[in-house]
């Protein structure tokens, strides 16, 4: 459920309609709901109410400090993944001690600002990356709070740029290296082994390999149990789907229910690192038609916005509806809706039912909340879009349009 909603034939976001922010602000014009972001942040936290947890909402996903900050206002903690993100949530004002830090690729200056600020825990990916914290946090007199990203090897059945938890993937470690890794951590005397973590990918539709990760995460701490080691928490990661197109993913209460039978009663935190979920679908990308143009197989509909503004179509194929911000009731055509840059790629959908528009008309691309904006570049010489924040009537500008002077500013 989002707060973009048509009225009299004419999109708005929350009480403020689309035409009056494009007029006012311009396209590419991203705007996020705060209603959706809070109702979507309480139904998930409140699907784990029963239990010890904590939500650190995943930053990447949709990184803007005004969605930052209102979250943490309603008690989410942050799971990063960068030292930039780590600046973000400190800035946004998030308490360092629901700060989870995640990544294959710490590098030894971002251990060193993660330790400084006191965040919760590293969530650890390689033994090479353990001997480096445990060095650092040695020379900083400090030590550092880790759990181990474990490798489950369940297929998660979503697309293979986003799946995290097989063999073949680059993350976590396997069960036998996890061992390994646990059992160092008692000779070191800059870290302490306290958690366990694994996630295995993105914009799952199902609840099963959720479950069967768990399982074998159950089994492990078991082990690690008997090992004497003190594990306080169990960070399930993200990956909760949302419906981008007829997907049917479980809702978070469904998803909360089916863990929770797991974990209830054991001591452990549950931590949950919920991306797309919270931010897809509380977000919309407005954008101009330039052109309308016909060629003897296809018909396009050239848009004032490209793939370095939403580079999902073009990185994973993936579907975003789109639609007419004001209603026309003219006939449908199969058009592809492409932008302005100089790839084939640069596409927002490709043959598409979609009602006549002409230039100067505005399109809508729905679930555009989470990996959109985040995932933006300056490709072409693009100045990144606006970003808006819808609360109610109020609009706040989350961040303004680039200028061209700020597209050069770092340059000699
Ligand atoms: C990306 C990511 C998430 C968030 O994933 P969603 O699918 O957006 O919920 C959570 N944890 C880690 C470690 C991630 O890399």
């Amino acid at each position: 459920m989002h707060h973009f909603e048509y009225r009299d034939g004419t999109l708005y976001a929350e009480n403020v309609s689309i035409p009056e922010l494009a007029r006012e602000y311009g396209t590419p014009l991203y705007v996020y709901s705060a209603a959706t972001l809070r109702r979507h942040f309480q139904a998930f936290d409140s699907a784990f109410k029963g239990l010890d947890h904590m939500t650190c909402y995943s930053v990447k996903a949709n990184s803007n400090l005004s969605v930052l900050k209102l979250l943490a206002e309603m008690g989410a903690g942050m799971d990063i993944v960068s030292g930039g993100e780590l600046h973000r949530a400190i800035k946004a004002g998030v308490t360092p001690e629901k700060i989870v830090y995640s990544g294959v690729g710490k590098s030894e200056a971002e251990i060193r600002q993660a330790l400084e600020t006191g965040i919760y825990a590293f969530n650890v990916e390689s033994i090479a990356e353990l001997v480096k914290i445990n060095e650092v946090a040695e020379s900083m007199g400090k030590v550092a709070r880790v759990g181990f990203r474990i490798n489950p090897d369940v297929d998660p059945k979503t697309h293979p740029y986003i799946s995290t938890g097989m063999k073949k993937n680059k993350f976590g470690l396997d069960f036998e290296n996890s061992l390994r890794a646990y059992k160092m951590t008692r000779d070191m005397k800059g870290v302490e082994a306290v958690g366990m973590d694994c996630h295995i990918g993105s914009q799952l539709t199902s609840i099963d390999p959720f479950l069967e990760a768990l399982e074998k995460l159950l089994d492990f701490y078991g082990t690690l149990r008997d090992l004497g080691l003190d594990i306080q928490y169990l960070d399930l990661g993200g990956g909760l789907g949302i419906p981008y197109d007829a997907e049917e993913p479980p809702h978070p209460t469904e998803f909360g229910k089916a863990l929770g039978e797991k974990l209830i009663g054991l001591p452990l935190k549950v931590i949950l690192e919920p991306g797309r979920v919270i931010a897809g679908n509380a977000g919309i990308l407005a954008t101009e038609v330039l052109y309308a143009k016909s060629t003897p197989s296809k018909n396009f509909l050239i848009v004032d916005s490209a793939m370095n503004d939403l580079v999902r179509p073009s990185l994973y194929g993936s579907h975003h509806t789109i639609a007419e911000v004001v209603q026309h009731g003219r006939p449908a055509k199969m058009v592809d809706v492409v932008g302005p840059i100089c790839e084939s790629s640069d596409f927002l959908a490709r043959d598409r039912e979609l009602p006549e528009v002409m230039g100067g008309e505005l399109l809508v691309v729905y679930s555009a909340g989470a990996y959109g904006f985040s995932m933006a570049s300056n490709y072409n010489s693009r100045r990144r879009a606006c970003e808006l924040l819808v609360d109610g009537d109020k609009v706040i500008v989350a961040r303004k349009r680039e200028t061209y002077d700020d597209l050069i500013a770092n340059e000699i």
